[in-house]
Parts: structure tokens; C-alpha cells; sequence
């Protein structure tokens, strides 16, 4: 028998008490299978959507015309989904529509590969119609039904057999493999929303080296990244998603920043990765560069650039004792931490733009030498600064 959490274990009894069948399904069998707990729980029925509804106190229509509803209880928000088979896919993208169905099997049909076409429940153990089992066992991501026909029909999918060799270190069978390699082209089709989240998670996973054969065979030339960097680095690093992002398009892409665009990637992403390429094209010689890049960018981000240094082999000690020595002994290297401000400045008679640059000066003076950092000294500094 499988440990499902109680709050899943209840969502199944109280549908199967009104008279339907319920199972967990997908992705959150397999890792249970696998002896991993899963992140997430999915759970399919053949009861239809109104009817789940109607079953429980919280519920949220999370996705209706699809079939699903939101089930929460206690702390969990669990989507559970009438069993359906997806319409024609005439966009490549999503079904057209999708049709409700009486069968589990043919809800585990419409699934991507045999490992995630596995449901679950206590009273009748694990459902298993296409072989999901013995390619868990043997360690195998497998189409479920004609590869070529699955890949056309959503070509996600594509991305989705490199994700899963990323993350389950599983490999995929050779016609499975040829079909998706065959039909790459069609990734181009498809959102680039959906394509980023399969991509970070092959990115953060334990084996993203795995996607080196997509990129070598031009899988994602069409997003800029066409480098076959040795991503084992990636493993070296910890799964902060902005981190291993921007070492991934380091290793692998032509240009970060038209990579991040295709992408669609949020601000905040593009704004870490902007930093970190400042401090991966910074000389660095003396401890006030340094102080000046971590004004430029911030302490955060010169840490993630000394792991990366670390990660791809260069010696970075000197960096590191020059950097911990400005936090320990907390130097200053920002405008706000100088002990004068603006409106000091004003009184000395300087005004508008001036304002800023002098302040700038300041700074610059302050970060080659903190024993600069006072009152009297920077009052005198200005005074020579005016007079010159
Ligand atoms: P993870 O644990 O990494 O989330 P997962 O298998 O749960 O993996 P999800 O993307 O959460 O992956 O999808 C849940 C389930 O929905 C999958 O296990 C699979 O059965 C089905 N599924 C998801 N996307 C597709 C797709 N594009 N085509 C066919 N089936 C899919
Ligand atoms: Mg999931």
C-alpha cells in the first residue's frame, strides 16, 4: 500500500462515499513509487466537476471547462480533474476541447508517458494499463501510445521527456527518443510560458547535464541557446532558480539577454541577471572594486558570483577574503552610508545635478579609504572640490 497523505486519503473516500471512483494520479504516483514524497498531489474521478462541488465545503473553480476543481482541506489546495480525453489539437498547443470520459484508462491515456499514466487509490492499489510499472523499474520514459502522434499532438511533450531524464534520471526509449528528436521543430510552436517552466525544472533538477543532447541537436536554437556548455556544473550549485538560470544561459546561450527575452522571463529575473553579468565582467584588482560592484549590484549577488567562480574552477580566494573583509569590518561603499548627505551639500552652496556627482566623488574617496568617512573630512573635501 502507498502512504497517502490523510487530506488526499479524504478528498478519495468522500468522492467514492457519493458513489464515484477517485484515484491519485500522475505524477505524484510515480514519485511515490519511486519512494520519493511528492511535492504535489493530483486526483482524477469520474465524478464531474458539479458534483465534486457540491461534495465538499471549499472549493475553488479552478479550471471548470477542463474539468477541474480545487479541493482544499486543511492546508492542502488539491486539483482534482473529471477523467477526460483531450479533443484534436489543432494548434499543437492545447486540445480544442476536451471531452469528459467514464474510464480511467482512457483519462490515463491522454497522460505523456507511461510513468505518469499510473492512479492510485487504497481499495484497488495501483492502476497500471500501459506498462507505467516496469518502466519505473527499469528506469524508462516511454510514450504512452504512438510517440509520433503524441508529440504532434503537443509538442511540449518534447521538452517535457528531457525534463524528466533531468529529474528522475530516467532514460528514454529509443522510438520515444527518436520521434521527439525527429519533431524539435514543433517546440518553436509552443508557449514560451510553458517552456520556461519545463526548462527551469530541468535546470534546477539533479541532472541537467541531460539536456545537452536537446541542445546538440538544436532543440532550443529557436530561444538563443545553442552552446553546449558542460552543464555538470549546474550541479555544484544550489537550486536557487535565478542562480542556475543564469549559469545555464552562461554555459549555453548565444547572448543572456535574448535568451531571457524569448524566454519571457519577469523583471525581477532579468534584473539578477543583469547584476550578475556586471560582476562577471568587473576586473577585479583591489578591494574598492569589489566595493563598488557590490554598490553596483549588492552582497547577494557578489556571493552568487564567487559560487559560480568556485563552480567553474577559478581561483577566487583572494576575492573572497577581500569581500568578507568589507562585511566583517562593515566599510562603507554606499552613498547613504556617507556622513554627510545632500542637504549638507546644499548648505555648502551646491546645488542641483551637482548634488549627485559631488556626492559621488565623496563615495569614490570613502570606498579607497573608510578613515575618510567623516563629517570634518568630508565637509573639507567639498570645500577643495568647489574651490577647484
Ligand atoms: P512533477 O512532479 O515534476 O510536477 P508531474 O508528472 O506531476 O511532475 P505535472 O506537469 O505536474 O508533472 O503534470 C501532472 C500530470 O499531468 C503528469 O504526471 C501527466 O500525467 C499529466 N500531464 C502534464 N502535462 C502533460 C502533457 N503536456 N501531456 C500529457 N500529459 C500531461
Ligand atoms: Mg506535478
Amino acid at each position: 500500500m502507498l502512504n497517502l497523505p490523510k487530506e488526499i486519503q479524504f478528498i478519495i473516500s468522500t468522492i467514492e462515499a457519493h458513489g464515484y471512483e477517485a484515484y491519485a494520479v500522475g505524477g505524484c504516483v510515480r514519485d511515490m513509487l519511486c519512494g520519493k514524497i511528492p511535492d504535489d498531489y493530483d486526483i482524477t474521478t469520474s465524478a464531474n466537476p458539479h458534483a465534486v462541488e457540491d461534495m465538499f465545503e471549499r472549493t475553488v473553480p479552478t479550471g471548470i471547462k477542463h474539468g477541474t476543481v480545487t479541493v482544499i482541506v486543511g492546508d492542502r489546495a488539491v486539483e482534482v480533474t473529471t477523467f477526460r480525453c483531450d479533443g484534436d489539437y489543432t494548434d499543437r498547443r492545447r486540445p480544442d476541447s476536451v471531452k469528459f470520459v467514464p474510464e480511467l484508462k482512457q483519462d490515463l491515456a491522454r497522460r505523456d508517458f507511461t510513468v505518469n499514466a499510473l492512479a492510485y487509490n487504497d481499495r484497488l492499489g495501483v492502476c497500471d494499463f500501459y506498462g507505467g510499472r516496469e518502466d519505473i523499474n527499469n528506469r524508462v520514459l516511454r510514450a504512452v501510445g504512438d510517440p509520433e502522434k503524441r508529440f504532434c499532438e503537443d509538442a511540449l511533450r518534447i521538452l517535457r521527456l528531457f525534463r524528466f531524464s533531468c529529474t528522475l534520471k530516467f532514460t528514454p526509449e529509443t522510438g520515444t527518443l527518436n520521434s521527439a528528436l525527429k519533431h524539435l521543430k514543433l517546440l518553436e510552436d509552443i508557449s514560451r510560458e510553458r517552456i520556461f517552466t519545463e526548462l527551469l525544472k530541468a535546470v534546477c533538477s539533479d541532472n541537467p547535464e541531460r539536456l545537452t543532447p536537446l541542445i546538440k541537436e538544436h532543440g532550443l536554437a529557436f530561444l538563443g541557446i545553442t552552446r553546449a556548455g558542460n552543464l555538470k556544473i549546474l550541479k555544484k550549485l544550489e537550486r536557487k532558480q535565478d542562480l542556475r538560470l543564469f549559469v545555464f544561459l552562461y554555459l549555453c546561450a548565444d547572448d543572456i539577454n535574448t535568451a531571457l527575452e524569448a524566454l519571457k522571463a519577469s523583471n525581477k529575473t532579468k534584473e539578477y541577471c543583469r547584476k550578475m553579468l556586471i560582476a562577471n565582467s568587473t576586473v577585479i584588482k583591489v578591494k574598492a572594486d569589489i566595493k563598488n560592484l557590490l554598490f553596483k549590484t549588492s552582497p547577494e549577488i557578489f556571493a552568487d558570483f564567487l559560487v559560480l567562480q568556485t563552480a567553474i574552477g577559478n581561483d577566487i580566494s583572494e576575492e573572497k577574503r577581500m569581500f568578507n573583509e568589507i562585511i566583517i569590518n562593515r566599510e562603507p561603499y554606499k552613498t547613504k552610508e556617507l556622513a554627510i548627505n545632500g542637504k549638507d551639500l546644499e548648505k555648502l552652496g551646491i546645488s542641483g545635478k551637482k548634488v549627485g556627482e559631488t556626492l559621488e566623488k565623496l563615495r569614490k574617496a570613502v570606498v579607497l579609504d573608510p578613515n575618510e568617512n567623516t563629517r570634518e573630512r568630508l565637509i573639507e573635501k567639498t570645500k577643495q572640490n568647489i574651490g577647484n
